[in-house]
């Protein structure tokens, strides 16, 4: 699943912000998302173009241009040559409003988008980039301290699901539909996901795999073994995944999100490498094992779990509005820092379900 980043959404309203004669806040139909525009640019019925946070738009783009200021964002390498400009689309607060994402009216900007639907996906017509997929890309030029894995091939998504979650802001209908269902809330780690397999099924040849959000990686690359494989050594993966494998009779794959110095400006600042678990993976019966579940499994393998911060709470009927839940998402990590946010995982016995709240508050501090 790659992001849909730009996508046309119907307005839904647009309110005045008390305290400006010139700004308004805009909601769009279907989404939990507030937008703050210039106080006549959209009516409740309109069609317009929405970028969510993290697009990274074409900074040669005259339509964009008055962003430049902004939010022109520039990566040079470590001799100083230009590698990429865009503009990033962030969170924003506007006459304390908080603001997310861009909206832009289609008529007079995007001929374009002449003959689109509401919902339709233009991220790839408009050539919006993922900012953070844009700074993994370029890391080994810009520099930072994790060592550069090498790629052995692609993540095998036709028998592991990749890790992402949907974030809240786009499933305004679960706080009708998820009603009564449990959920597990685990903290949101701030670093990098990795999965770790042992399957036949996967690859007869090489059945243990490593694999980043995308790839799957080599176990040493020229300049060293990259942190994703030094973490199979530390917590003795191979062996562990061997066990569970018969225990269970099956095949698994292990999801964690790795974090320590080098990854992802370890915000958590963790003195060495960790790995903690947050999903596990039945690949032969190709479902999740039940988070509590999976929780003592990793704990009973002496591997460690993402922090938890209710094994069973049901969400929408405790937390049942998006204001409500974009609340809870603020807070401290266990260890004290600002936290990025939560995802919420089903334990009950309906279809698996999960999705990530991210703090807006966390979303306000970060600089970069
Ligand atoms: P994007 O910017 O596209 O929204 P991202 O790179 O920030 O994505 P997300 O999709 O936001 O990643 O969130 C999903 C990721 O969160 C997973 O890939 C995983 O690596 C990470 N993660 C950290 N903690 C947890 C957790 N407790 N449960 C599930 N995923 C977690
Ligand atoms: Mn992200």
């Amino acid at each position: 699943m790659t992001r849909k980043l730009a996508s046309i959404v119907t307005i839904a309203s647009c309110e005045p912000i008390p305290d400006s004669d010139r700004l308004s806040v805009v909601k769009m139909a279907g989404k939990g998302w507030n937008v703050v525009t210039q106080r006549d640019e959209f009516q409740p019925g309109d069609l317009a173009v929405f970028f969510e946070i993290d697009s990274y738009l074409p900074a040669d783009d005259p339509r964009y241009e008055f962003l430049k200021n902004r939010c022109l964002k520039k990566f040079v390498s470590k001799s100083g040559e230009m590698l990429k400009e865009g503009i990033r689309i962030t969170t924003c607060k506007l006459r304390g409003v908080i603001s997310q994402g861009l909206l832009m009216p289609i008529s007079g900007n995007f001929p374009e988008l002449c003959d689109v639907t509401d919902g339709q996906d233009v991220t790839e017509l408009l050539k919006v980039e993922h900012y953070d997929e844009i700074v993994e890309a370029l890391r080994p030029e810009i520099g930072g301290g994790s060592i550069a894995a090498e790629v052995m091939g692609k993540f095998p998504s036709a028998f592991i699901p990749k890790t992402d979650e949907e974030r809240i802001q786009n499933l305004g209908d679960y706080f009708e539909t998820m009603k009564g269902r449990v959920f597990e809330v685990t903290e949101k780690n701030d670093g990098s996901s990795v999965t770790i397999f042992l399957s036949k099924t996967v690859d007869e040849e090489n059945p243990f795999g490593v694999c980043s959000r995308n790839l799957r990686l080599k176990p040493e690359g020229a300049k060293g073994v990259p942190e994703q494989w030094q973490i199979v050594k530390k917590y003795d993966l191979a062996a562990k995944l061997e066990q569970i494998n018969a225990m269970f009779e099956s095949e698994f794959a292990l999801q964690g999100e790795l974090v320590g110095p080098g990854i992802n400006d370890n915000r958590d600042k963790y003195a060495d490498l960790e790995w903690h678990v947050f999903k596990i993976w039945d690949i032969a019966n190709q479902r999740y094992l039940n988070p509590n579940e999976a929780e003592n499994l990793a704990l009973q393998m002496g591997i460690p779990y993402v922090p938890v911060i209710n094994r069973a709470i049901k969400a929408f009927d405790e937390l049942t509005s998006m204001e409500t839940i974009l609340a809870f998402a603020e807070g401290k990590t266990a260890r004290g820092h600002e936290r990025e946010g939560v995802v919420f995982k089903s334990v009950d016995d309906k279809p698996f379900v999960s999705f990530k709240v991210i703090s807006n508050r966390y979303l306000l501090k970060q600089k970069d």
